[in-house]
């Protein structure tokens, strides 16, 4: 990792513009991993080592019962030794006694089209903004908020949606996730296009896209992964990801398997136990532009940038 000034950033990136009182760190062998063929890459490896794998299939209801668990499906009812629950944002739907804060908020991220010739002359086109040419990156601005994004994917290598990714990583509205507003307005796409006006001008077209997700946020950001207390260490939980958990997917899956079968990890997991909600912002900071925990063969390299006020780091 590299600390680059301001000056070393309008050199490497023209397209990007840093302030002189930005602080930089700069990653060359950053990465990023496409969710969609990950979670399509770990689904089929774990039928072919003998998962059963039931989709489409809700749990209404889970007990302890005996030595075992329970499982009540829409479909079927399963007993098991031990149980894993990682539902996102239907965590408090599913465990409502959860002894921590989840809040759930609709979050807005966008797909830009960059301006034609781009007026200020930083970038040229669409290809300035193009996986190899602009890296994976973070930002915190001078009002705390901080955005993310990615290079534009080749849409025959990634398929859709098509256009420089981007999104503002700062608690959305909250929702309840069985009854959510999908409605996008005219100021989500513009605190999207604000941004880029400000730090990548030539990028600041309209929006080719916009979507609504749900984060799953701790309270501390922390995510969640600990054994259910009352239940002997037969039931694990794993939430509160806070939008920045997808890169530790393996990671994650190892320790769960760890809590469930052995009853304990040799990772280091303490700051994420249900007690210890602890506050590690500054290196999620890090950890979420270079995002290089996951590595499978749906990991692609990118560099990875993090411009932020130089106190603020
Ligand atoms: C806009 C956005 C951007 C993000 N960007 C990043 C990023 O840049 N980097 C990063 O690392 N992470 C990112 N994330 C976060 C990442 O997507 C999440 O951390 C991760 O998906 C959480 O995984 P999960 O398994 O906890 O929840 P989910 O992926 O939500 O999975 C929960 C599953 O549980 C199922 N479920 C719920 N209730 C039941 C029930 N009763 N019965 C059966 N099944 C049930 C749901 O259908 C769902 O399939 C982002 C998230 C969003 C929304």
């Amino acid at each position: 990792m590299d600390i680059l000034t301001h000056e070393a950033v309008n050199v490497l990136y023209p397209m990007i513009y840093c302030p002189p009182h930005f602080q930089v760190l700069f990653e060359p062998d950053a990465g990023f991993v496409t969710p969609e063929k990950a979670i399509a890459l770990y689904t089929s490896d774990a039928i072919q080592h003998n998962a059963d794998i039931r989709g489409r299939e809700k749990i209404v209801e889970w007990k302890k019962e005996g030595s075992g668990m329970t499982m009540i499906t829409n479909r079927d009812t399963y007993q098991a030794d031990r149980l894993i629950i990682c539902a996102g944002a239907w965590t408090g739907k599913i465990i409502p006694s959860i002894p921590a804060t989840l809040k759930v908020t609709k979050q807005i991220v966008g797909w830009m089209k960059p301006r034609p010739n781009g007026s200020s002359g930083r970038a040229k086109n669409w290809n300035d903004f193009s996986l190899g040419n602009f890296p994976c990156w973070f930002l915190r601005d001078d009002d705390g908020n901080m955005f993310y994004g990615f290079p534009i994917l080749p849409a025959r290598d990634f398929g859709g949606p098509v256009g420089l990714k981007l999104a503002l990583h700062k608690r959305g509205v909250e929702v309840d996730p069985d009854n959510v507003d999908r409605n996008i307005q005219q100021a989500d796409e513009e605190i999207l296009s604000n941004i880029l006006k400000k730090y990548m001008p030539d990028a600041a077209g309209n929006a080719l896209t916009l979507k609504s997700c749900l984060y799953n946020n701790s309270e501390d950001e922390d995510f969640i992964i600990d054994h259910l207390p009352g239940y002997d260490s037969k039931v694990t939980i794993a939430s509160g990801f806070s939008g920045h958990g997808f890169k530790f997917a393996s990671v994650i899956g190892e320790i769960l398997a760890d809590l469930a079968v052995k009853g304990e990890t040799d990772l280091p997991i303490e700051f994420l136990r249900l007690r210890g909600l602890l506050i590690t912002y500054k290196w999620f900071i890090l950890i979420q532009a270079v995002g290089t925990s996951v590595m499978n063969e749906n990991d692609y390299g990118s560099s990875g940038i993090v411009m932020s006020r130089i106190d603020a780091v």
